[in-house]
């Protein structure tokens, strides 16, 4: 069963602190759609087609200084260029909603706050790149970083570039996402992620009911 839209489909993105469970809530959201019948992709940056995938690898895994955060933003635009152009725009196109584990946002508040590069620079480059699109809805998963870094230490894999960054910045990653929540919660939500993993997903299932008038 295929659900008619209310709306034209649109991005859906989970953003957050490593560790954070963006990973773990998008699974979740991206299933509950499809058991209510919605057509519905999950993606996640950086990445989500094949090139982007490719350049994924450059960025989250090895020595924390093997980037500057302005090499670090025209990597993961060059790749959100892809991702946009291969998945997302083809995808919205036909109906299709789209749920990404990170997008723009993420370069506000990684490269352009705790980076350093301040968010008009992002901005400049945003617009060559993105242009006017955006995104639906956002979810910010907020937590404080000491809890969210021992998640992602647990997890163990080896895509911990920005993990090993270390507290500060991750601090000062969430610090971006709570302004950036402030300035715009028209198309934003902030949800505490620092609850159990199923009080979590019933607070963004609440959200996404809310806000785009799904029945989840
Ligand atoms: P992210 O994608 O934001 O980095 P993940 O979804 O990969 O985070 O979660 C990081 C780790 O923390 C995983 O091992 C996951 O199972 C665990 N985790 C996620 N959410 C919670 C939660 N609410 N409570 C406890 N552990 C969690
Ligand atoms: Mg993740």
């Amino acid at each position: 069963m295929i659900k008619a839209n209310k709306q034209a489909a649109g991005l859906i993105v989970f953003e957050g602190v490593d560790g954070a469970g963006k990973g773990v809530q998008s699974r979740a959201l991206h299933k509950a759609m499809l058991a209510a019948g919605y057509p519905v992709i999950l993606t996640r940056e950086p990445g989500g087609s094949v090139s982007a995938e490719a350049i994924r690898k450059l960025i989250v895994e090895g020595d924390t200084e093997r980037w500057d955060s302005i090499s670090e933003l025209l990597l993961i635009y060059a790749a959100r260029r892809s991702h946009l152009q291969e998945t997302i725009f083809p995808n919205l196109e036909q109906g299709t909603w789209v749920i990404s584990d990170r997008f723009a946002d993420s370069s506000r508040a990684f490269q352009g706050v705790a980076g350093g590069l301040g968010l008009e620079l992002v901005e400049q480059v945003h617009e060559i790149v993105v242009g006017q699109f955006k995104p639906l809805l956002t979810l910010v998963l907020d937590i404080d970083p000491t809890l969210s870094l021992q998640r992602a230490e647990q997890r163990g894999d080896s895509e911990d570039r920005f993990e090993q960054k270390g507290l500060q910045y991750q601090q000062r990653v969430r610090e971006g996402f709570l302004q950036i929540v402030k300035d715009s919660e028209q198309t934003h939500s902030l949800i505490d992620a620092s609850q159990s993993i199923d009080r979590v997903q019933a607070s963004i299932k609440e959200v996404v009911s809310q806000r785009l008038g799904f029945e989840l």
